[in-house]
């Protein structure tokens, strides 16, 4: 039996390439300095994982930005646009590199960076590949060779990482019209083995090949085309150990074609799947060769792995197969966890009783090194102690009062259909908030968020320090809401809002206010690029102690006559961008949370509050992987959030805002949502995205953002109006809002005064024309 790494984090524990890759745009330090540090990571990455006693330990999953970046250019798969940098002698290869992934624009140069999308149903994002017609794959594979000989002067054998060819051409992107991407394959297929070839002229045993495109749905042609490549691969090079490795799901309907793959290695991501493991044993299809690397240990998560649990799982593929085919790895790369718990020192932020039940990348490392002697019987006084150990943690944890709070759990329990309903049905409501609110037609507002300029942020951060007494503090947040709230009087903007100076984050900010909810220091997840978050932790039951966002809002309302917009972050959102606890139901945790968020809408709303805004910009991105798995996730979340919505009167008017428009797929379930007004990002598709909503016949209002914020430019009037008459063309103009496409929180003040004088100047020509 071995164990088995897929990856490891490589921002460094302290955020160390985040800093270094800072510096380096910034123009502070040389490429050297970055490359040293980049250099220094790694060591460290390999050393640790030697240590913890990984056997396989994986190299090339480092990066200086994505991994699916680097395989483009290892590939040569770099975009016409980029050709002139390429051949200018004056750009190195890393400023080609970092401008294919955050754009150029220095001395006369000016290229776009290529898209960013979302790895799967994770919150990492890559860069898409662009692929033409004619694509020609040319390999430079300095990276994969160096890495490994990197390693190797360390005494480490490593086993390079790559994404394999077919999840490769899937994650790209056709660039052109009259072919599909997968059809590319056999260009593709000699530069895998060119780079295939120069690993076995330096004698590398390991390979492994992520193909997580395993865990959707493939067509029989991209099934085909797996097989093609794994068998082809194997002839070709039977010296090489292969390992092709699926994760985020099981292989579903791919099972027969992943079964077949003549290779050395299948792994598997036992902790979203763990039903697979019995479906593969007694299938008998398994080649007599083939190992399976059992993903139990969850690479994703935070939580302590459960040693019993894994142990069974284990025994039983070591039954069927014989321990000498079995290898014991996370379920998926470690980059999706953060670093090392070992550095939550701060007992107010992490409680000692609250670490017992976590595990971060370096201690999961160490569990699936427990895992295998604890499955070979080695050590056994000493592991028979760790496995004691890890029982009682568990088994403690079922009955911990700081996770478990039964007037919580009753209340979820007894909810009944009429929680999560309005009163009234959207007509009723709407005459009755037209009557409260008297607003002209195009209403016009804003999604909730002023410019957190350098000032406001230091003001939170000097309070952090101890700096600012919390009165300084205060009166400082009290003036910055004042303003904003007279500059939309003197703008005649419709619907105001207090500017969200208090808050850092939209999800943090609650996560601090709620029960269940735990904050580390250094739990950083890289996002994209330099890029990182923490999420909070949810490990407990969720519950208010004390109104939330009450006195901010309170307070600007009680400087307007003008209605003001209570802000809330929506249950699905917070669940969503949180490591959530896995003793129970996703569902369960957001209900709870659900809850906690009706409470406050009702508390606004006693406050005085007739508008309140509940964000969701985070439904569409946890829809499971499969589709036929969407439904179940829809019914939860729509229904999570209809129940933070339904405990206030018709008259009371609740907004919702997504920061996408692609509702395609999904329209029935936003309709659900019975939101009296949602806001969604419009102005870059022209308002084509509206059209699902007219087809529809969307039965609520609608405000389609007419500006993008991601931008300093100034939209101009004429635009906005062009925009909103498009608008009215599909929607019925009583329904429609006129708002940009998302928070100014990123944008100055300058850009923002002009572009919402000129918005609100748009509306009142939308409304003369009428
Ligand atoms: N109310 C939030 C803001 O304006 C919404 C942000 C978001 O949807 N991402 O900042
Ligand atoms: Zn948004």
């Amino acid at each position: 039996m071995k164990t088995t790494n897929l990856g490891y984090p490589r921002i460094g524990s302290k955020r160390e390439l985040k800093k270094a890759l800072e510096q380096y745009w910034s123009g502070n330090t040389t490429i050297e300095a970055l490359l040293d540090t980049a250099k220094a990571i790694r060591k460290e990455n390999w050393l640790l994982q030697k240590e913890q006693g990984i056997d396989l330990i994986p190299s090339n999953d480092f990066s200086l930005y994505d991994q699916v970046l680097d395989l483009s250019t290892t590939l040569g798969c770099i975009p016409e646009r980029y050709q002139a940098l390429a051949n200018n002698p004056s750009f190195s290869s890393y400023d080609l590199y970092f401008a294919m992934a955050r754009g150029i624009q220095k001395d006369g140069i000016d290229i776009t960076a290529m898209e960013m999308t979302k790895w799967f149903d994770t919150n990492y994002h890559y860069i898409v590949p662009e692929f033409t017609k004619e694509q020609v794959f040319k390999v430079s594979a300095g990276k994969i060779i160096n890495e490994y000989k990197e390693a190797l002067s360390l005494d480490i054998k490593t086993k390079p990482v790559l994404i394999g060819p077919v999840s490769f051409l899937l994650l790209g992107k056709e660039k052109e019209d009259g072919f599909h991407r997968i059809d590319l394959l056999e260009r593709l297929l000699p530069a895998y083995e060119n780079i295939l070839q120069q690993l076995s002229d330096i004698e590398a045993e390991y390979v492994q090949f992520d193909e997580p495109y395993l865990a959707l749905d493939l067509s029989e042609k991209e099934q085909r085309a797996i097989h093609q490549t794994y068998a082809n691969f194997v002839s070709k090079f039977p010296n090489l150990k292969i390992t092709v490795a699926n994760y985020f799901d099981c292989f579903g309907a791919n099972i027969d074609t992943a079964l077949a793959l003549p290779v050395h290695t299948l792994h598997l991501d036992l902790v979203r799947c763990p039903l697979q493991l019995d479906d593969i044993l007694e299938s008998n299809k398994l080649n007599s060769y083939t190992h399976l690397s059992l993903g139990v240990v969850d690479g994703r998560n935070v939580w302590k792995n459960n040693f019993e649990e894994s142990l069974k799982l284990i025994q039983k593929a070591v039954d069927h197969l014989g321990g000498d085919r079995i290898l014991i790895a996370p379920s998926c790369s470690l980059l999706h966890s953060p670093c090392d718990l070992d550095l939550e020192t701060k007992e107010e932020n992490l409680s000692g009783e609250i670490k017992q039940w976590l595990a971060f990348a370096k201690q999961k490392l160490e569990e699936v090194a427990t895992l295998k002697s604890l499955a070979n019987k080695e050590n056994l006084s000493e592991n028979l102690e760790k496995l004691r150990k890890n029982s009682e943690v568990h088994a403690y944890k079922k009955t911990a009062g700081l996770i478990h709070n039964q007037k919580v759990k009753q209340r979820v329990s007894s909810l009944t259909q009429k929680d999560d309903q309005r009163k009234s049905p959207f007509p009723v409501r709407q005459r009755l908030q037209k009557e409260a609110l008297d607003l002209p037609l195009f209403p016009t507002t804003t999604i909730g968020s002023f410019p957190q300029t350098k000032e406001v942020r230091s003001w939170r951060a000097n309070f952090k320090k101890g700096n600012l007494s919390a009165e300084e503090y205060n009166t400082l947040l009290e003036k910055e809401t004042q303003e904003t709230i007279e500059f939309q009087e003197r703008t005649g903007l419709d619907v105001l809002v207090h500017g969200e100076f208090e808050r850092n984050d939209m999800v943090e900010y609650f996560g601090e206010q709620l029960n269940g909810f735990a904050f580390t220091s250094f739990g950083w997840v890289q996002s994209y690029g330099s890029r990182c978050v923490k999420p909070p932790i949810i490990y407990g039951d969720v519950s208010r102690e004390a109104p939330m966002t009450v006195k901010w809002s309170a307070f600007a309302q009680s400087l307007t006559k003008k209605p003001v917009k209570g802000m809330l972050t929506g249950p699905v959102t917070i669940l969503q961008w949180s490591f959530v606890r896995n003793d129970q139901p996703r569902s369960e945790t957001c209900t709870q949370i659900a809850l906690a968020i009706r409470d406050e809408v009702v508390d606004l709303e006693k406050a005085g509050l007739k508008v309140i805004q509940i964000d969701e910009p985070a439904i569409r991105e946890g829809l499971p992987l499969r589709k036929e798995d969407w439904n179940t996730y829809l019914d939860w979340a729509i229904k999570a959030f209809r129940i933070s919505a339904s405990g206030v009167n018709d008259e009371t008017q609740i907004h919702t805002h997504m920061c996408y428009s692609e509702f395609n797929d999904i329209i029935s379930n936003i309709a659900d949502m019975d939101a009296d007004v949602i806001t969604i990002e419009c102005s870059r598709s022209q308002m084509e995205l509206l059209d699902v909503f007219a087809t529809f016949k969307y039965p609520n209002e609608i405000g389609p953002g007419v500006y993008d914020i991601h931008s300093p430019r100034v939209p101009e009037r004429a635009e906005m109006v062009a925009l909103m008459e498009k608008a009215a063309k599909q929607i019925p103009t009583e329904q429609l809002w006129i708002n940009p496409d998302c928070g100014l929180k990123t944008r100055h003040w300058p850009e923002t005064r002009e572009a919402l004088i000129e918005m609100v100047a748009a509306a009142r020509e939308c409304r003369e024309k009428k």
